[in-house]
């Protein structure tokens, strides 16, 4: 697009902040005590396909009995298993530096945290993590960076290359994902033109008082920068954006409206909604300093989620290892999409002895989840879900890969569904034990016979045939 005033003050007006407390808290108090149909027909909306408005969201926020709970949980499930089958998308988060500009009271990062390790992962170190990484079988990668001027976007371009090139065995990243602060509109450019797949900026809260009591100095501290980042994203051309919410911070109904107002907005701006929604909690993180009024348990986190699910059905739903392995297995169910396995978040810990201790001063907070890849990978199959580490839509440029899943009629059948197969059986064949091997094998057999299309079911088999006789990177 050509820059003339005329399109600065078009970029001006998407750009403008879109949360306004008052409306919704409004939404919220006048849906208060919804009814049993109030709810049953705004289940029924989403299980047509059809993303919730405000007031709906704030319907199924406000049904609090625990008859009217059940009904969105099962909502929720309905709409995973019709929409979304039984794939997880599997990817790790690697910590590239610790270095921050920033005062955020709940993160261990911050400038003003003394205990703090800082560190920045050398570009040798950077290739070893990740050839450590690919040893256990990664694909899919999140990079994630405290916010300082030398993690500049040439920076950032820098790492995510250096990902890319990283080929040990036959092991390689297919698809690297950011975690970053937010950037001016030619940075996004920059790290664009990296090849990255997904640009996360999660707002942490979007109640503004709330934001100022947490954010005490550094540019984080720019609340409406921060908000329309995402914007600015679209700007440079970068449309695979993930919001999220810190929960916790402030009043969880207040985040997920306002999640969903942030998706609206994208979607009347830019006719594309966000990639995936994250819905991080706060976990303990070395001197953080959180008001305990607001925390999230895990039945208001599973709550979330389903709300989340129902309200924007065609996004991914990411959950993380800061989550216990219980309460990862009992929402996988009814609304995410990918978690990550194997996940160390202390700078180095890759490559590093697998058994040190974690220690807090390098990390950013403490997971909960220590299971290895190898072993989710494992209980995945165990309890049915398919494991998929499946890159094909981002590499045939069939962007927003959720979207295309949920909208278009016969998607995951064609492609998700033997991506999935395909990307599991690379596993199975390359870093798998005989025994997780074996349950394996038993789920592709049964997948494989479950596709109804018996030309593709040949397809698939063919392919599967060409990866245990060596060949590689296969997809549809
Ligand atoms: N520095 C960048 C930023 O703040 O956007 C990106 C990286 S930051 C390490 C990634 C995310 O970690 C933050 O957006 C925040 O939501 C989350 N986080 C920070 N402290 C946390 C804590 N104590 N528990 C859980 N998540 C936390
Ligand atoms: Fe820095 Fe991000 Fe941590 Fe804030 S959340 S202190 S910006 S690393």
């Amino acid at each position: 697009m050509k820059f003339s005033p005329e399109n600065y003050k078009i970029k001006d007006e998407r750009m403008k902040p879109f949360i306004d407390i008052e409306e919704i808290e409004n939404f919220l108090e006048e849906t208060k005590q919804p009814t049993a149909d109030d709810v049953k027909k705004v289940i029924a909306k989403s299980l047509d396909k059809n993303r919730l408005t405000l007031r709906e969201t704030a319907i199924l926020i406000n049904a609090n009995t625990p008859e009217l709970i059940q009904q969105i949980k099962d909502g929720a499930r309905e709409l995973k298993e019709k929409v979304y089958g039984n794939r997880i998308v599997l990817f790790a988060p690697l910590y590239i530096g610790n270095k921050c500009k920033n005062n955020c009271l709940y993160c261990g990062f911050r400038a003003t945290n003394k205990d703090a390790q800082r560190k920045t992962l050398s570009d040798k170190e950077i290739i070893k993590e990740i050839e450590a990484l690919e040893d256990n079988g990664q694909k899919r990668l999140i990079l994630v960076y405290g916010e300082h001027d030398s993690y500049n976007p040439d920076y950032i371009a820098h790492t995510v290359k250096l990902a890319y090139d990283v080929k040990k065995g036959r092991g390689e990243i297919r698809r690297v994902n950011i975690n970053a602060a937010p950037l001016d509109i030619e940075g996004f450019r920059t790290v664009q033109r990296s090849g990255i797949g997904t640009y996360q900026v999660f707002q942490e809260t979007y109640h503004e008082p709330t934001y100022q009591k947490y954010h005490l100095s550094g540019p984080k501290k720019d609340y409406n920068y921060r908000l329309t980042s995402l914007d600015r994203a679209q700007e440079a051309g970068l449309d695979d954006v993930g919001i999220g919410a810190l929960f916790g911070l402030y009043d969880w109904r207040f985040e997920v409206m306002s999640l969903v107002r942030h998706t609206n907005h994208f979607e009347a701006c830019y006719n594309v909604g966000p990639h995936t929604i994250s819905f991080p909690r706060i976990k303990d993180a070395s001197g953080s300093q959180v008001d305990e009024k607001y925390l999230v348990n895990d039945e208001e986190l599973v709550r979330i989620i389903a709300i989340l699910r129902l309200a924007v059905p065609y996004t991914g739903l990411i959950l993380t290892a800061r989550e216990t392995a219980q309460v990862r297995d009992e929402v996988i169910s009814f609304g995410v999409s990918q978690i990550d396995g194997g996940t160390k978040l202390e700078l180095g810990a890759y490559a590093a002895s697998l058994n040190e201790e974690q220690n807090l001063n390098k990390e950013q907070f403490a997971i909960n989840d220590d299971r290895s890849l190898a072993e989710i990978v494992e209980e995945l199959i165990e309890k049915n879900f398919l494991p998929s580490f499946c890159t094909a839509c981002y590499r045939l440029g069939r962007t927003g890969e959720h979207f295309m899943e949920f909208s278009v009629p016969g998607f995951i059948k064609r492609y998700c569904t033997p991506n999935a197969i395909l990307t599991l059986t690379e596993y199975l064949v390359d870093y798998a034990t005989e025994e997780v091997a074996a349950k394996g094998w038993a789920l592709i057999n049964k997948e494989i016979n479950q596709l109804e299309d018996a030309k593709l079911k040949e397809q698939v088999s063919e392919k599967v045939e060409k990866i245990k006789n060596g060949e590689r990177d296969l997809y549809f």
